[in-house]
């Protein structure tokens, strides 16, 4: 078991980002139920320790917009398809989390009354106050947008100290560290390095939205066991993205 943080919060509410993909685990395809409780334990470690939590899922896992449309699908169909996705991997989450003790809701932006609430602003934040996770579902409920787009507007509107993006690696690198062994990994990057650099960490329209926000991104290891813990502690192996300038690598 990996040791705890010790220092207090440095971040009270947060939006956590998990990619479609993360959930696959090892599959090819879909949710494998116990990356989705490793994350809920992860997210319940967090809360426990006081953090306000709320979370964006995305869909890639099932079905990409981009993809039906490169088959000759109607772009905007597809990308509901994608939509209704996320709400698939939303309620996989919450009895994840539930299971774990964590009451949560799913607000989903596409509203389906028999399947979860819709989404009330107001409604998320005070489920939060109150210590319940929420999930915002279906994204932004707009086609031709993705859910990294979606986490940073709902990060924007719930008040976030930070936009939290969970990923496979531990921070963002000079280069790809799977394939390049001398790649560095920042410290911290000016959002405006993401944008002109192209880096790819997020989309552009989500890192402008920060920007203008002056909510930070912090990029993690999402499958490393406490890390979501510790970097919430200001502890831990991260990218912080904001306003500073960049470390030279
Ligand atoms: N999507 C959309 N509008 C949104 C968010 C998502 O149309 O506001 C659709 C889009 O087709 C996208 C799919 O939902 O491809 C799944 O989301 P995303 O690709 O962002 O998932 P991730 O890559 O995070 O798994």
């Amino acid at each position: 078991m990996p040791d705890g943080p010790t220092s207090p919060l440095v971040y009270k509410r947060v939006l956590l980002k998990v990619s479609g993909e993360a959930l696959m685990g090892s599959q090819n395809y879909g949710i494998d139920l116990e990356v989705a409780n490793r994350i809920a334990g992860e997210v319940a470690q967090a809360v426990n320790a006081g953090t306000e939590m709320c979370l964006v899922i995305g869909g890639g896992n099932i079905f990409r917009g981009l993809s039906g449309a490169a088959k000759g699908m109607d772009r905007a169909a597809a990308d509901y398809m994608g939509m209704l996705a996320t709400v698939m991997n939303a309620l996989a989450m919450q009895s994840a989390l539930e299971q774990v003790g964590i009451p949560t809701r799913v607000q989903s932006a596409i509203p389906m009354m028999s399947v979860c609430e819709p989404y009330i602003r107001r409604k998320a934040v005070r489920h939060m106050e109150k210590g319940r996770v929420v999930i915002f579902a279906a994204g932004s409920g707009n086609p031709f947008f993705t859910t990294d787009t979606a986490a940073a507007l709902r990060a924007a509107e719930m008040g976030c100290d930070a936009l939290f993006k969970g990923t496979q690696v531990d921070g963002v690198y000079s280069d790809d560290p799977r394939v390049n062994p001398n790649a560095k990994r920042y410290d911290h990057l000016n959002y405006l390095d993401i944008l002109t650099q192209d880096l790819r960490v997020m989309d552009a329209s989500a890192v402008t939205l920060m920007r203008e926000n002056d909510i930070p991104i912090v990029v993690f290891n999402i499958h490393e066991g406490g890390g979501l813990a510790r970097v919430l502690a200001g502890e831990g192996v991260r990218t912080v993205i904001g306003n500073a300038p960049s470390d030279t690598v």
